[in-house]
């Protein structure tokens, strides 16, 4: 199989890449045109995953194609932006087409999940490896970003916290637990919800946000620094999942959620007035902290007493210290 037949089988031919809004030309010419309505500004983001970094060389096609899509458009929940379209450059040691089979229907399910069209890419051959870039729609001015948090605001999350680092010692065949545990963890591990309804739900809302995908305290940290501000997180508010505190233990748990990473679950800070419309509209919102004058990032007890971990590994948000 060449390279154009690849395409057009398992790419162009993938009900993902079909016409649909907001995309005027797909797969096929030297490039896509994207149209984007007058008074909308274009979101994108690009992410590489990369054997054995990444994920693991055996790892099953259709879950990778479903989790890299659902990381990268995790990227557009978190600017508050509807996503449009992607592009997908594959890198690949060779053409197996039970491997490209899967992989292209684990990408399409999410792509269908999250309504984006595959409009193009690039397939070349080498060390197994992907590049997807995403495209997404917000109003102009309403883009959640990073650097709007102001003291006094709130700091929540759109759900429990530590579920991919959890599936982690599953992913990599380290650890057993009880099926119905390793079912759940698994699932948030390998196909990612992007949290896209909540982040456009934000928009003229939440002063800052982003998806928590290095932990949530390195998260918090990156608002903490874009807009010059402290972030207090109430350790006991943290939300951990019933899979989680299974499998882990509370303590574990609450390690694997303040430093774990592969959450997908957005970060955001609101103004305290805003809080009941949400909960109303019935966003699964939990308030874990709020935003003070300063800066870095500290971990407070029930008692309000600073205990931001102090092992080496959590040295790079410890600026407050
Ligand atoms: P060019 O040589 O003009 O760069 P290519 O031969 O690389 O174009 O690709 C031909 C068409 O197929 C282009 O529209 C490109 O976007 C698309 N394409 C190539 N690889 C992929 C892929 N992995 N997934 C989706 N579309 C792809
Ligand atoms: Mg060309």
């Amino acid at each position: 199989m060449g390279e154009f037949e690849l395409i057009r089988n398992y790419f162009a031919a993938a009900p993902c890449a079909q016409a649909g809004e907001g995309v005027v030309l797909g797969i096929g010419d030297d490039c896509a045109l994207l149209s984007v309505p007058p008074g909308e500004q274009l979101a994108i983001s690009t992410d590489t995953l990369v054997v054995g970094v990444h994920f693991p060389d055996a790892c099953d096609p259709f879950l990778l194609g479903q989790r890299a899509l659902g990381v990268s458009a995790s990227d557009l929940a978190a600017m508050g932006a509807t996503p449009l379209a992607f592009t997908l450059a594959l890198t690949l040691p060779e053409v197996s087409a039970d491997w490209l089979q899967a992989f292209a229907q684990g990408l399409n399910q999410m792509a269908q999940g999250c309504s984006m069209r595959l409009i193009g890419g690039d397939t070349t051959r080498g060390p197994l490896s992907l590049t997807i870039t995403v495209f997404g729609r917000v109003p102009s001015g309403l883009a959640l970003t990073r650097s709007g948090a102001t003291p006094g605001d709130l700091l929540c999350v759109g759900g429990p916290l530590g579920d991919g680092a959890g599936a982690l010692p599953l992913v990599l065949n380290q650890r057993r637990t009880e099926a119905s545990t390793a079912q759940a963890l698994l699932a948030r591990y390998w196909s990612p919800q992007p949290q896209l309804e909540l982040g456009q739900a934000l928009r003229g809302r939440a002063t800052s946000a982003l998806d928590i995908s290095d932990g949530l305290l390195a998260d918090c940290g990156h608002i903490a620094l874009a807009s010059g501000v402290r972030l207090l997180v109430e350790r006991d508010r943290v939300p951990l999942s019933a899979p989680l505190l299974a499998f882990f233990g509370q303590d574990a748990a609450l390690q694997a959620a303040l430093s774990g990473g592969d959450d997908y679950i957005l970060a955001f800070t609101l103004p305290p007035s805003l809080l009941a419309d949400l909960i109303d509209e019935g966003w699964p919102i939990s308030v874990i902290g709020h935003v003070a004058e300063g800066q870095g990032v500290t971990l407070v007890d029930a008692h309000g007493q600073d205990v931001t971990p102090i092992t080496r590994g959590y040295q790079h948000f410890r600026e407050t210290r």
